[in-house]
């Protein structure tokens, strides 16, 4: 969505704060131990008492409240009874719909000591994110922003999983247009001011390809290596994107 009323703003900040102190609390749970249907329900609790909807759910009949992805699972990964491990990577993707408005966002944690290599690839996906939305100018083009999170992503010696895009958010979870997380041509849209995207690097550490699991969701490298994913839903601004997704 374009944002042009004191409404659309308002509801949109109150929707990206929600997701974000849900994310916080989750992540605060995240431990050895503990389940994804565990982390699941504490989203679910905290959202529904604020009075929001899971948008995944509402959308596309998602089983979960939230996403929750492990390990080599890169995006869509459906919380249940899997015990989280010292040494694991948990990606927790939460996207909510508060009175009309939607926000999404992502955050790749380790549970317990980061596993080899883990700590360069969370710090890989963090940068990429940065360098994305610094790339998230009026007057810019979208491609402008995969290409600066693909440059960041390489610098770093990690890949980016091109068939897996950012997107635009606000009243429905998947609007126009798709942000690709590398120099798409056909991202040929020029940003503007008041436009809400979700921008969201999805990576590996190394060439990867990616398969959909039997139960019909969950996506994963088809190597065994490890995914990261951090993402935020922003407003572009000609000072710079507003991040909504943060409290
Ligand atoms: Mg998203």
């Amino acid at each position: 969505m374009t944002i042009r009323t004191e409404e659309e703003l308002t509801g949109m900040r109150r929707v990206g704060a929600l997701v974000a102190r849900t994310l916080n609390l989750m992540s605060d749970a995240v431990r050895p131990g503990v389940t994804t249907a565990e982390l699941d329900a504490i989203a679910e609790e905290h959202a529904v008492a604020a009075g929001a909807r899971s948008a995944p759910r509402l959308t596309y009949d998602f089983p979960g409240f939230t996403c929750i992805s492990v390990n080599d699972e890169i995006v869509h990964g459906i919380p249940g009874a899997r015990v989280l491990a010292d040494g694991d990577l948990v990606t927790l993707d939460v996207t909510l719909e508060l009175d009309g408005f939607m926000a999404d966002s992502a955050r790749t944690v380790a549970v317990g000591a980061p596993p080899k290599g883990g700590t360069q690839l969370l710090r890989t996906a963090r940068e990429a994110l940065e360098a994305g939305l610094a790339a998230a100018l009026p007057g810019r083009r979208v491609r402008d922003v995969g290409a600066a999170i693909d440059r960041s992503v390489r610098a770093n010696g990690g890949w980016v999983f091109k068939e897996l895009c950012g997107h635009g958010i606000g009243r429905k979870l998947h609007e126009e247009p798709s942000v690709p997380n590398w120099d798409d041509p056909d991202a040929s849209m020029v940003l503007h001011e008041g436009l809400v995207l979700a921008v969201e690097p999805m990576l590996a550490g190394r060439v990867a390809r990616i398969v959909e699991d039997d139960d019909g969701w969950t996506y994963r490298t088809h190597n065994g290596a490890l995914a990261v994913h951090m993402e935020h839903t922003v407003v572009v601004r000609a000072g710079g994107v507003e991040v909504l997704t943060t409290v």
